[in-house]
């Protein structure tokens, strides 16, 4: 059974409360797993489709998950620029291969399902671009609604167009995006939708199943995961990379060699 905890006072909560930050100290939460109770093997694994859903035992969504097949991005061999820089074996996973396109879809696959899991009825994110796409595409899927608030002027039109289209209520407010987060957060307390930003500590499971594809993908633990990172969400994927190994004998530790990107 999984437990959320907050990353910097180690403080626990059950995981079916409604919550996004630690209410002792207010930093993020984390999901905690025991990772004792999960039995399935790794060759029941490969025997399902790569996508976040192969690996759900290590995902906290126990009910029948809200999915548009994601995951299961394409890793290409970059023997060109490999060879330009002195590096035989270096890959690049193409998240933009996900359903809505960008890797914001593994995290929402996850947050989606776990706000009808949760027992919420609506969802609502700030965003300037793919968060809200993303959203609004998933929220459509299991038929609930989706509100975005943006900050006016600041937003990637193609991205908004996406979210429309899904059918999101698009909000533009007066400010930046911290206060456009901020507003988010006063309405999700306030009115009961499940918000879906980054803080959220669901999102972050959804996420860190890119390394354990690339894990499946290469046969094993990279030497160095590099990353784009803007609130660095993404760097869940190497700790997820170092619970799921090919090998049980292979105890690389790809955390300690990551280079993140902003
Ligand atoms: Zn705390």
């Amino acid at each position: 059974m999984e437990r959320l905890v907050c990353v910097n006072c180690g403080a626990a909560y059950p995981a079916d409360e409604i919550l996004y930050t630690c209410t002792t100290c207010g930093h993020l939460l984390a999901v905690e797993y025991n990772l004792d109770t999960v039995t399935v093997s790794k060759k029941v694994w490969e025997k399902r489709p790569l996508s976040v859903w192969r690996y759900r035992e290590l995902l906290p969504v126990r009910i029948e998950p809200v999915t548009l097949q994601e995951g299961g991005t394409p890793l290409y061999h970059l023997k060109r620029l490999g060879k330009e820089i002195g590096l035989s074996r270096l890959y690049a996973k193409h998240e933009g291969m996900n359903p809505s396109g960008s890797f914001k879809d593994r995290g929402m696959t996850v947050g989606v399902s776990m706000a009808l899991q949760l027992g919420r009825k609506s969802v609502a994110c700030a965003s300037t671009g793919n968060t809200s796409a993303s959203l609004a595409a998933y929220a459509a899927k299991a038929g609930i609604p989706a509100v975005v608030l943006l900050p006016a002027g600041k937003v990637a039109v193609g991205k908004v167009a996406q979210a429309l289209m899904h059918g999101a209520r698009v909000i533009s407010i007066r400010g930046n995006f911290d206060r456009a987060l901020e507003m988010v957060y006063e309405l999700c307390l306030s009115h009961g939708l499940y918000l879906l930003n980054s803080i959220n500590p669901y999102r972050l499971e959804g996420q860190k199943t890119i390394g354990f594809e690339a894990v499946d993908q290469l046969g094993g633990v990279p030497d160095r995961f590099v990353l784009p990172v803007g609130n660095a969400g993404n760097i869940s994927a190497t700790p997820g990379a170092r619970v799921y190994r090919c090998n049980p004998d292979d105890d690389r530790h790809p955390g300690s060699r990551l280079n993140a990107c902003r």
